[in-house]
């Protein structure tokens, strides 16, 4: 589905690019949670991390080492989440999957926040049924 990164791939809305390769393009959030907050996206339009096909995921990843390192590297090794909201009741806003290089220095509030208890035998019962899906 078209989204505004369709348009940022095709040139036809700005973007501060960082990277742009055959198949991704990596640009900065415009309201980042913190300087150098990057996303990277691959130019085939599609919503989920699943829907690509799987050389497009590696060459993905493959870009997304470079810009994290790139990122790092320019706010003196700083360290970072790679974070990928993956539907709606993840909090993907833009129907155009990518990932978040998210910065964080010393004392930035750290993410997964929030945590719930499993019942007894219920992480064995999703591990399971994770692993049956693979
Ligand atoms: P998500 O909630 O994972 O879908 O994240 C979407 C991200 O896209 C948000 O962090 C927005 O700030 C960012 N965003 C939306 N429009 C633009 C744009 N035109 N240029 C750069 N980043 C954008």
């Amino acid at each position: 589905m078209a989204s505004i990164f369709t348009k940022i791939i095709q040139g036809e809305i700005p973007c501060e690019k960082i990277i742009e390769t055959d198949s991704e393009i990596a640009f900065l959030d415009i309201m980042p949670c913190a300087a150098g907050h990057t996303l990277v996206i691959p130019k085939l339009e599609v919503e989920r991390l699943e829907d690509l096909p799987a050389e497009q995921a590696l060459s993905l990843m493959r870009t997304m080492q470079q810009v994290a390192k790139a990122v790092s590297t320019a706010f003196d090794g700083i360290d970072y989440n790679l974070i990928l909201n993956n539907g709606l009741n993840a909090g993907q806003e833009i129907a155009h999957v990518h990932f978040h290089v998210l910065p964080r220095a010393k004392g930035s509030p750290g993410p997964f926040r929030e945590h719930v208890q499993y019942a007894e035998g219920e992480m064995q019962e999703v591990g399971a049924k994770i692993r049956n899906c693979l």
